[in-house]
């Protein structure tokens, strides 16, 4: 029953990107590849955890959680760590070869927490890519978006209102309130701009105090491009050559 997990060396990917910058699309793409190139992906996205806790969680945390959730406001740092843990800790049963993580981490604090089960767990590499997108891109993309009242799915704004929800297929969509105005999307886009450069502060000095140079890597892609084009500039950085295809 027990896998061998001494010795287990994990590729880490780490996506960051504002809202709207299509973190959950090429999170889904690059596992599409990284399994046909016969690698074992196992992907943790905040949002996902949040809307469907993992079993094993404590009644009283999932209220909590759900509370946030309709409220619209950011799941307590310490309560994401443990859902995002009990979740990891499912999934590496299944021994995987790459852990892709969207959502996470959102700041420094979560940033600790996400260095110490990478090191604890087995790092091979750790490649960090953050989805650029403008202010002005987003904006319009964020007001348009609509959320699933049966599943909390955020959709964007192309989705057809009239129609079902592709995630659970019921015919509940509505327009968040938070997201149709202009002037609280930019605040948003304004503190998470500054938490996520505060991140990428840290891992960049991290990386060159700590001579990591070979196993980490932090760019910047540009998010705006069509969608298999972002893709193209993550996987190529992910050193696949070698794996059959
Ligand atoms: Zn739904």
């Amino acid at each position: 029953m027990t896998k061998k997990i001494k010795g287990r060396r994990i590729n880490w990917l780490l996506l960051f990107g504002a809202a709207g910058a299509g973190k959950g699309t090429q999170a889904a793409r690059i596992r599409e590849i990284l399994e046909k190139h016969g690698l074992r992906v196992a992907l943790l996205a905040t949002g996902d955890l949040f809307r469907n806790p993992p079993g094993t969680l404590d009644r009283g945390v999932v209220s909590q959680i759900s509370e946030n959730m309709k409220k619209g406001v950011l799941v307590d740092d310490a309560v994401t760590m443990v859902i995002a843990g009990e979740a990891l800790n499912a999934k590496l049963e299944e021994d995987p070869d790459w852990v892709i993580l969207d959502g996470l981490p959102r700041n420094v604090f979560q940033l600790a927490a996400v260095l110490f089960a990478m090191t604890s767990i087995g790092l091979a590499h750790f490649f960090t890519f953050e989805l650029a997108v403008a202010d002005s891109l987003l904006i319009p993309r964020l007001q348009g978006r609509k959320t699933c009242k049966s599943c909390g799915k955020v959709h964007p704004a192309s989705t057809d209102l009239a129609g079902a929800c592709p995630k659970c297929g019921k015919v509940t969509l509505f327009i968040r309130d938070d997201d149709s105005n202009p002037k609280s999307i930019r605040n948003r886009l304004g503190d998470y701009r500054k938490t996520i450069s505060s991140v990428l502060d840290a891992l960049r000095k991290l990386i060159s105090t700590l001579e990591l140079k070979d196993r980490f890597s932090v760019e910047t892609v540009d998010g705006s491009l069509p969608e298999d084009s972002v893709t193209d500039r993550i996987i190529k950085h992910l050193d696949l050559q070698d794996q059959p295809a």
